[in-house]
């Protein structure tokens, strides 16, 4: 394709793309396809020469648009939102024609500072604590833009991590890493998204699940006796995840009473608001954040309701340090000349104040978590005396310096272009406009569903999540859902709470109007009403 082609097919793809959003409703959301129709579709070859645009394109339109399910629909009701608009659209347009790797400053100098500057704006825009924003080059907090909640929630426990192993290895020096690691022990809520477990299984520690309360809340005082009784055993609280809107009924932790065990304990406080978050940016739902500023890291998906698209978690730590000895490695080829002026996503020199502060702790934990034992080209001499080890090699990789990194990654993409361009483009007013609709939607929808006698809502429904189900057995209830995806014209999942299967209406698409609704709910009683007359006559 060249440019002469590249700019009428491109407009081509504009119009595809604003024809199918303006006329999403009408679509099918859930696929009647079936596993493998697509390989039947398809040759098992890549093409061996060439082949037209327009004969690329029409495989688009018969083949992949029947086997997607409409995330933008305003029936698509299942998960949370995963959101796109126009200006994002547009972000990632042009993010995707420029390109640049964002991971040090020198890579694209713009791309890192608009970065931060986006990342300020956002947080302030959440009510968060000053403490998480980086508005001056030597602040230890700061934003960073990670792919996933369940990303920034394994960074967050690998710092937390580093730490605890920092901490005990001074307490410890004559234990290895591996027997110091069997001693800690991390904690989040029996409600807490599958990711965290996830992270404590990679982050190779143990993960104990407390109990929620009956409004499936994690709260502070069984989180004390739980941490109490494994101190009794020997074991080192070191991390905890709160989360704040879990995803099976968007319920939230006690942050202020966790967030005060944590800080008796030394554990560092993770808040994974990867769904809630965007509605802080209305001050109303704020109450929920009593507490934010006990929290060590916070991050939330504006690629879920804020109508950024996939992928941009928004990722705050309140010391950007502990990221940086997590990850320390610091290739000469990444370094430039004005490391430390500005933030390096990635990697490179830091001011040198932290450098001094941080070089100590870093070398410690170079032989801590980097052991080199088998790397014959790196000469580790580990001073005993002072705990700091010295690291001399003859490759171009130094392990001596104070480094930046917020991400696992080497390589980032410039998505803070398009979070710029959807908070300017909607404004403050325009997002929160967003977001209190979609709760007005739900709480329209819950109203309907408490209408009906045949219906109830077992827990109370938050912001813009509803979690209804039939009475009686939970067989009615997953029939009812089974049938409403096979007819496809919505999409809903279910969750179970204590033995309780639900179905999780969300409200996901900025589209939906009150209409949608009514026809969505008249769809579920359509359905209800034939599952009833089977079972009961
Ligand atoms: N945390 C919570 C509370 C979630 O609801 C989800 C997904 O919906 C995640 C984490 C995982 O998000 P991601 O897909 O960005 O990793």
């Amino acid at each position: 394709m060249d440019h002469t082609e590249f700019r009428v097919k491109a407009k081509e793809m504009v119009d595809y793309i604003a024809d199918y959003l303006e006329n999403i409703r009408d679509r099918r959301v859930y696929p009647g396809v079936q596993p493998g129709y697509l390989h039947k579709l398809l040759p098992t070859e890549a093409p061996e020469k060439p082949e037209k645009w327009d004969d690329i394109f029409k495989d688009v339109d018969q083949h992949i648009m029947p086997g997607l399910v409409h995330w933008q629909s305003p029936h698509m009701h299942a998960y949370f939102p995963a959101l796109t608009s126009y200006p994002s659209i547009m972000g990632d347009m042009l993010s995707s024609a420029l390109n640049v790797l964002c991971f040090t400053w020198a890579s694209s100098p713009a791309g890192t500072e608009l970065e931060t500057i986006a990342m300020n704006w956002l947080g302030k825009l959440l009510g968060l604590p000053e403490c998480f924003l980086n508005e001056k080059n030597d602040s230890p907090g700061g934003g960073v833009i990670q792919t996933t909640a369940s990303e920034a929630t394994l960074v967050s426990l690998l710092a937390a991590r580093t730490r605890a192993l920092m901490e005990l290895s001074k307490l410890n020096p004559e234990l290895q890493a591996a027997e110091l690691l069997g001693h800690l022990i991390c904690y989040c809520s029996d409600q807490a998204h599958s990711s965290v477990e996830k992270a404590g299984l990679i982050g190779l520690v143990r993960m104990r699940y407390i109990e929620s309360d009956e409004g499936q809340s994690m709260r502070g005082a069984k989180l004390e006796e739980a941490i109490a009784a494994d101190k009794e055993k020997g074991l080192v609280p070191f991390w905890v995840c709160a989360t704040l809107g879990t995803t099976g009924s968007v319920a939230f932790d006690n942050l202020r009473e966790i967030g005060q065990v944590c800080q008796k304990h030394g554990a560092w406080l993770h808040v994974d608001a990867a769904y809630a978050g965007s509605a802080f940016v209305c001050p109303e739902y704020r109450h929920w954040l009593d507490g934010v500023e006990l929290a060590d890291s916070f991050a939330f998906n504006p690629s879920k309701w804020l109508m950024v698209n996939f992928d941009c978690t928004a990722m705050w730590v309140k010391d950007s340090t502990a990221l940086h000895r997590t990850f320390n490695v610091n290739p000469i080829y990444l370094r430039h000349e004005n490391s430390g002026k500005a933030i390096d996503y990635m990697v490179g020199s830091q001011n040198e104040d932290i450098k001094k502060l941080t070089l100590k702790k870093i070398n410690i934990m170079n032989d801590i978590d980097h052991p080199k034992a088998d790397d014959n080209k790196v000469d580790n001499k580990f001073n005993k005396n002072n705990g700091v080890i010295t690291q001399i090699e003859n490759r171009n990789i130094t392990k001596v310096d104070a480094v930046e990194h917020w991400q696992i990654p080497l390589s980032r993409r410039f998505r803070a272009l398009k979070l710029w361009f959807v908070l300017r483009n909607y404004g403050v007013v325009g997002i929160q406009k967003h977001i209190r609709e979609g709760v007005r939607l739900a709480q329209k929808f819950a109203a309907l569903v408490l209408a009906d006698p045949r219906f109830e809502i077992p827990q109370p429904s938050n912001l813009g999540m509803v979690a209804f189900r039939l009475k009686g057995d939970n067989a009615f209830t997953e029939r009812l859902l089974k049938r409403l995806n096979a007819r496809g014209y919505i999409h809903a999942v279910p969750a179970c709470f204590k033995g309780i299967y639900v179905i999780r209406f969300t409200i996901t698409s900025q589209r939906t109007t009150n209409q949608d609704i009514l026809d969505d709910w008249n769809e579920i009683k359509i359905v209800a009403s034939e599952i009833l007359t089977d079972v009961f006559g």
